[in-house]
């Protein structure tokens, strides 16, 4: 509908999907811009944060990203909700309501659970080394896998939450896994990487605590169930697709994407995880991309280098097998 549209500055003409004029770089969507940033104002003066951040969400659509506007825009958004998300009564059930109402509330969604469960032979034979462990503890293992699974999506559900931001109830793909739908108002890219990088985050803390139980009670089960969840979290890891990977790369600085590069080397040279060649080769095309953010976003290179780290050193464990 923007097809025959003209800059208002300079008169080049613009294709449809252009956000700002190629050739004196003014912004296509100047008017609608400064009409939303008034009416954001005004809800801000007023008290309704949550309304403004709406509206700020919006103008993200319209600023093209990696602009000094649309990072300004950004932080705006991520202050906004987190002030709103701390008044709204969402948060406070979030809070005090706690993990299992999230869970029951997840649960109640349960049809989505359910046909899961049926294909989830086809999610084991995918992975070989799961198969052998399947043969050996059966429909334990594939029930633990889930809860694993299921825990990694709720990391993601909890994220969203504590954004104030919609989630649907998790969804299981045969064979990669689950994965929570964002809806609603796009994100930041900072939010997009916060949310991408909680359900890895929350799988390895399922990884860790099957590590706690298999030091209480030495049954190989837990070591096995720690070590294939903590490979199905590091696949996730591959920023590509709708991988959390990729969301979680996004705020990443070009420069930033060459240090992860060099701890995933690191990482998988001492470690000899196959599948972190993989996510580093994925990684080395990621941090050609053109469309980098200029800022830096250190707490997500953290939580990047940390799930790294501690999901291969949990992935090669040695499974003690002939002890049962
Ligand atoms: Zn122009
Ligand atoms: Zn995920």
């Amino acid at each position: 509908m923007f097809d025959s549209q003209r800059c208002t500055a300079c008169g080049t003409e613009l294709s449809g999907s252009l956000l700002a004029c190629p050739v004196c770089h003014t912004l296509v969507h100047r008017d609608r811009l400064s009409a939303i940033a008034a009416e954001a104002d005004a809800e801000a003066t007023r008290g309704d944060k949550a309304r403004a951040a709406l509206l700020w969400r919006e103008a993200l659509t319209l600023l093209p990203e990696h602009s000094k506007q649309h990072d300004a825009v950004a932080r705006r958004v991520e202050e906004l909700t987190l002030a709103s998300g701390a008044q709204s009564k969402d948060a406070s059930r979030w809070k005090t309501g706690g993990i299992g109402a999230l869970i029951i509330g997840a649960l109640t969604k349960g049809k989505l659970l359910i046909a899961g469960l049926l294909k989830l032979p086809t999610l084991i034979s995918m992975l070989a080394f799961a198969g052998v462990y399947w043969s050996i503890w059966g429909w334990q293992f594939a029930i633990a896998i889930v809860i694993a699974i299921y825990i990694h999506e709720i990391g993601h559900v909890a994220a969203l939450r504590a954004r104030g931001l919609p989630a649907s109830a998790p969804m299981f793909i045969p064979g990669v896994g689950a994965f929570v739908r964002l809806q609603g108002p796009v994100s930041t890219p900072r939010e997009d990487s916060y949310i991408g990088l909680s359900g890895p985050i929350w799988g390895l803390g399922a990884s860790l605590a099957a590590l706690a139980l298999f030091y209480f009670t030495h049954n190989a089960f837990w070591v096995a169930l720690a070590s294939t969840n903590a490979v199905i979290n590091m696949f996730n890891l591959m920023p590509v697709w709708q991988l959390d990977g990729s969301r979680g790369i996004r705020s990443l600085s070009i420069r930033q994407r060459w240090l992860l590069l060099a701890v995933i080397a690191v990482t998988g040279v001492m470690s000899r995880q196959p599948m972190l060649v993989l996510v580093g080769l994925v990684a080395l095309w990621r941090a050609f991309e053109k469309n980098a953010p200029r800022l830096e976003d250190w707490p997500a290179f953290a939580r990047y280098s940390v799930l790294v780290i501690a999901l291969a050193a949990i992935s090669i464990m040695p499974v003690p097998i002939s002890g049962r």
